[in-house]
């Protein structure tokens, strides 16, 4: 029995057999010599994996080519002639009988070269073409492995998904009834994989380091998500008490769960409105069934991956309506494109950047890139007609940029009134403080915009200089840092200074602990995974809204992250102590 430690980001307890995934990290296995008589096997595994990967490739451009046309598939003819490429074969055969090396090692090595060499041309189209190599590489390391089985989108039985990282496009393309968890070696709280883990309501720990070398698929492993441990071959007694902490957290999830109908309301009747975060249209049924009001973020970056095209304005139009009338009378609040940092969108050539997270993403794209950020516009404004839609847009830097994107949303109207296509003249737009620049200037910014929604998981980062997806800097990301709370603070009294209302919906909100600093600084809605609403819902039904007042007044003349969130949870543990772990 080994116990592994990672950090938790979607609670819960699961049991199956394990499935490991290798990654980027596999182009670099570990040297395995083998003897001589070995040599002519490992070169037979090599060309083996040649021929498989050949097929697969095949079979890809041949499907792609029917469902949306000839000249899509043909970006797959540069992987065929990767795979085809004498040199390639030649090194790589070469380093197996040189090195005395298995075929994964030799590959790797070889594969490894040629990444060094392109990025060191000084040639755009040539350097991208790493991107292509890559993904040819880690395919046919997948066929050497004998992973071709272990597709996430092919899966056959339950399990639990171990790997170095999951893209949004694995995730997104994943069978998601039979994953019952997944552990990642790398990524931070409120990487998109955490995020995902909460959206599906399944246990999910990352930044477990080394645990794809520490499981072996077909290992029996316990996940424990509310504390991010992975036990692996675990004992009877073992399984025993993880038995008990299950039940214990079904319990209790079905005994929140009864607050469901009831409103986000204080003792004394302040009221808050509590809504979800979602990024797939089957979370919806989530929505309701853990009593959420409405949506508070709806991300599209999903639209857009795992595709070789850009969605269309009809396209997109049916989502975002089908969304609005099943939310209906509760409003969606649709964020636009936020694509960059951790979400790559796979239908739009990005250039490599040194600092993606600080780089030419979101808003900043779609504000060159007007192409495609009007036919979401478009999009989204001719569905407003069918619910209670809102807009808003991502990483708002400056008052120019807000400026700038309500001219083109102004655009976007005008075309649609000459055009004759109706829609929601009113409807709700707003700006998310998620850059320290936006926050110590939303006073300036709420001219703009009728709401705000403080994106906390970008704020924590760009506001404490802490990466959130670099689980080696993971202690450093601290919501409750005395920085966060006083932009926070200061949002929401710009805000209401002008009349504006304001959500917040970070990752952070679905602690309770936190919900109930939020409240107390004043915020007007929630939106969290549907999962943790009803924790949330609990404290604040638990409290009045003058003690919530004081709670936060008091938290905030204190001087660190650790001290503050100390506090809080002495708090909840003595409001509604079942909350408390
Ligand atoms: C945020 O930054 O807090 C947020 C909600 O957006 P995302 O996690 O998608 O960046
Ligand atoms: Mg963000």
């Amino acid at each position: 029995m080994k116990k592994l430690k990672g950090i938790p980001v979607s609670p819960g307890i699961a049991k199956g057999k394990a499935i490991v995934l290798h990654g980027e990290d596999t182009f670099s296995p570990p040297l395995q010599v083998v003897t001589d008589s070995d040599i002519p096997r490992e070169i037979a595994r090599f060309e083996d994996a040649l021929t498989r990967t050949r097929a697969e490739i095949l079979g890809i451009r041949k499907k792609i080519s029917a469902q949306i046309g000839r000249e899509h598939s043909d970006i797959f003819n540069a992987h065929l002639l990767i795979l085809e490429d004498r040199t390639l074969i030649e090194d790589v055969i070469a380093a197996i009988k040189e090195k005395k090396s298995t075929a994964e090692y030799a590959f790797s090595i070889v594969v490894q070269s040629y990444f060094k060499a392109f990025s060191q041309i000084d040639d755009e189209y040539l350097r991208e073409r790493v991107s292509d190599i890559k993904d040819i590489g880690r395919r046919l390391l997948k066929n050497l492995y004998g992973e071709q089985k272990t597709d996430l989108e092919n899966l056959e039985q339950n399990v639990i998904v171990i790997a170095h990282d999951l893209s949004p496009s694995d995730t997104a393309m994943m069978n998601k009834d039979k994953v019952l968890a997944f552990v990642t070696d790398i990524g931070g709280p409120t990487s998109h994989t955490a995020i995902l883990g909460r959206s599906l309501e399944i246990p999910a720990v990352v930044g477990m380091e080394g645990v794809t070398t520490e499981v072996k698929t077909g290992d029996e492993v316990i996940v424990d998500g509310t504390h991010g441990i992975l036990i692996v071959n675990p004992d009877e007694a073992t399984i025993e008490e993880y038995f008990r902490e299950e039940k214990r957290f079904t319990d209790l999830t079905t005994e929140l769960d009864k607050l469901k109908d009831l409103p986000a309301e204080t003792k004394d009747g302040h009221r808050i409105t509590l809504a979800a975060n979602i990024e797939f249209h089957d979370e919806i049924p989530s929505v309701f069934s853990h009593g959420a009001e409405g949506i508070g973020l709806y991300r599209t970056e999903y639209f857009y991956l795992n595709r070789v095209d850009l969605p269309t304005e009809e396209e997109q139009y049916q989502a975002y309506k089908q969304v609005a009338e099943k939310i209906a009378p509760h409003s969606v609040i649709v964020r636009t494109l936020d694509l960059g940092g951790d979400k790559f969108v796979s239908s739009l050539e990005l250039p490599h950047e040194m600092n993606p997270f600080l780089g030419w993403r979101a808003i900043r794209f779609c504000l060159t890139r007007v192409d495609v950020f009007k036919i979401q516009l478009r999009a989204i404004l001719r569905a407003s007609k069918h619910g209670n839609l809102k807009v808003m847009y991502p990483m708002i830097s400056s008052f120019q940029e807000l400026k700038r994107a309500n001219e083109i949303l102004t655009e976007c109207r005008k075309e649609l009134d000459k055009e004759k296509i109706p829609y929601d003249h009113k409807m709700e737009i707003g700006a998310m403080i998620e850059i320290p620049s936006a926050a110590l200037t939303s006073d300036i910014l709420a001219k703009e915009v009728s709401f705000f929604s403080i994106g906390t998981n970008d704020l924590i980062q760009y506001a404490l200089a802490v990466d959130r997806v670099n689980e080696k800097i993971a202690y450093l990301y601290e919501p409750t840092h005395p920085a966060i709370l006083k932009l926070i603070k200061l949002v929401i009294d710009n805000a209401h200074a002008k009349k504006l209302w304001v959500g917040s919906c970070g990752e952070m909100s679905g602690d309770a602990a936190i919900a109930l600093l939020l409240l107390g600084l004043g915020i007007d809605e929630i939106s969290t995974s549907p999962v943790v609403i009803p924790k949330v819902k609990k404290i604040i039904r638990s409290i009045t809204y003058k003690e919530a007042q004081e709670i936060a007044k008091h938290a905030m003349t204190l001087t660190s992250g650790q001290e503050i969130i100390e506090f809080l949870n002495a708090k909840v543990r003595e409001i509604a102590k079942e909350l408390i772990d």
